[in-house]
């Protein structure tokens, strides 16, 4: 048995992991793997939320992001990776809580309605409405006492919490109340400069990108509009390069803000400058995946040894569950 405190993140397999992921939570979760047992959750379940009319995608966005996470610098024999469809004694817990969960609270979570929102759901399914249930139920059977996660998922971990405390109180405390841990930078924004980088909306810079991908993306992400001629000065305050400049480049940025300021750097320069710091932080990720991508097998091997050992984790969690609730007749 360790001593050690649980990690519990995951995300959904919906496309590739991009540098809002990695700086919102995957970064968080590399860094604090060995001092934390860790448990990274792919939620294909809750992917179905949005996606249930096309499954066939599942199985390939799986592996996609098991492989993100190994390129990432997840140890795979540090950290347990598991899928959340393989593990069934959560979606019994999520059931139990259903119980005593209101629906008018789910339907005022900010994240669940500016989700909804950004699907166009104007009558939201059961499964979508309840996928934070089903969230708290991933956090609990595992016991975790910290989530790292980007700032979208406050409300969830609040609800979470709530949700500990109310089963504790009406049954017998043998849940784990989670913190939540958020990102350095909460919430990354897109290389459109409008809303956050996302899978669904074509902003975000992949962590699986190539040295040119990266390199068109940023040429084409959005400045200072008032800024034509090299020698105009520029307002760093309103330039999404500047942002990922201050983000990625710290050692360099306060010079960039000056000579941008000042009209001294040009956009084009700027914008390369970026591009190469993102490519060295990209570059040993390339590396690591490179040995899963020509080993397929071996990630397949490092997801059925993770499910198992979660689905124990999980059992052992839903057997006190049983018993605290005093539905386990034949003992
Ligand atoms: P989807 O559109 O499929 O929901 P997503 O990009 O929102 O995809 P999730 O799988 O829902 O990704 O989220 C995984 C984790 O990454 C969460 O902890 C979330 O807070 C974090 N995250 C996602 N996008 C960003 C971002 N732009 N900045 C910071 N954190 C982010
Ligand atoms: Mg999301």
């Amino acid at each position: 048995m360790t001593s050690k405190q649980r990690i519990l993140t995951g995300d959904r397999p919906t496309g590739k992991l991009h540098l809002g992921h990695y700086v919102g939570s995957l970064a968080n979760r590399v860094k604090l793997q060995h001092e934390y047992e860790s448990f990274i959750l792919i939620a294909d379940v809750q992917a179905l939320t949005t996606n249930f009319d096309n499954p066939e995608n599942l199985s390939r966005d799986t592996f996609q992001i098991a492989e993100d996470y190994l390129a990432a610098g997840l140890d795979p024999d540090t950290a347990t990776i598991c899928i959340q469809s393989m593990i069934p004694e959560i979606h019994e817990l999520a059931a139990y809580f259903g119980m005593f969960t209101s629906v008018n609270v789910l339907r005022h979570n900010p994240t669940v309605k500016s989700e909804a929102q950004q699907h166009g759901f104007s009558d939201m399914t059961y499964g979508f409405l309840g996928y934070p249930v089903s969230q708290a139920a991933d956090i609990t059977i595992f016991k975790a006492h910290l989530v790292p996660v980007g700032e979208d998922q406050i409300p969830h971990l609040e609800l979470a919490r709530k949700i500990v405390r109310r089963f504790n109180d009406l049954y017998q405390p043998v849940l784990v109340e989670p913190d939540i841990l958020i990102g350095e930078v909460p919430r990354l924004v897109g290389l459109d400069g409008k809303t956050k980088m996302s899978k669904s909306l074509n902003n975000a810079i992949y962590l699986s990108d190539s040295s040119e991908e990266i390199r068109k993306k940023v040429m084409g992400a959005v400045t200072d509009p008032a800024r034509i001629h090299k020698s105009d000065p520029g307002h760093p305050e309103i330039c999404t390069v500047f942002e990922y400049h201050k983000i990625f480049n710290p050692g360099e940025v306060s010079q960039i803000e000056s000579d941008c300021r000042q009209g001294r750097i040009g956009c084009v320069d700027c914008k390369k400058r970026l591009a190469a710091c993102l490519d060295t932080l990209v570059e040993p990720m390339r590396e690591r995946r490179r040995q899963y991508t020509e080993n397929p097998d071996r990630v397949r091997e490092i997801l059925i040894a993770g499910t198992e050992r979660a689905h124990e984790v999980a059992r052992q969690t839903m057997g006190e569950v049983r018993e605290a609730m005093g539905i386990d007749y034949f003992k």
